[in-house]
């Protein structure tokens, strides 16, 4: 890749980073303000054979969803998948009953407002098997008890879904 075929942005920050765009293989580059471009293009170059590796996966990998007839059909699959878990998962771990809703969300599978017990999942989700899906219902269902990721949170998950960790790997592609 030529060092110059990137997009970079300045930020307040102490490392240079980077990141390789699903679906289109765009590299995206920030660097802290007053890192000088030859050094940012030194590093780009440094990082050659991590980037192709990244730029093969991104381009295998479908592009993020936008609104759209695609987005509307993915909902329309998703919302019973998770209406039934959340109905199964609710009794089951003894929270008060939430409200949902699909979002198109970039980063996250999920998330979770528990005093205003309303849940947030990601449209993506469609694209996962059930077990995954059924992996962020439990994780946003279990912040309705624990709303950080400390050891309280852990003992829930372990508790319901004993193999929890193994799932958050596969829908993370790891
Ligand atoms: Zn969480």
């Amino acid at each position: 890749m030529p060092a110059n075929d990137y997009t970079l942005t300045r930020r307040r920050m102490k490392n240079i980073r980077m990141t390789v765009r699903a679906g289109t293989g765009e590299v995206r580059v920030s660097a802290p303000l007053r890192t000088p471009r030859r050094v940012i293009d030194a590093w780009v170059e440094s990082k050659a054979e991590w980037i192709e590796l990244q730029r093969s996966k991104a381009l295998a990998a479908p592009a993020p969803l936008a609104p759209g007839p695609e987005a509307d059909a993915l909902r329309r699959e998703l919302r019973p998948v998770l209406a039934e878990l959340v109905a199964a998962w609710v009794p089951r771990m003894g929270v008060p009953e939430p409200t949902w809703r699909v979002r198109i969300m970039r980063s996250r599978w999920g998330s979770c407002n528990k005093d205003a017990r309303s849940l947030n999942f990601s449209l993506e989700l469609a694209r996962k098997d059930r077990h995954l899906v059924e992996y962020v219902v439990v994780h946003e269902l279990a912040h309705l008890i624990e709303s950080n990721h400390g050891p309280g949170f852990y003992a829930v998950m372990d508790a319901h879904l004993p193999d929890w960790k193994s799932r958050r790997a596969e829908l993370n592609g790891r």
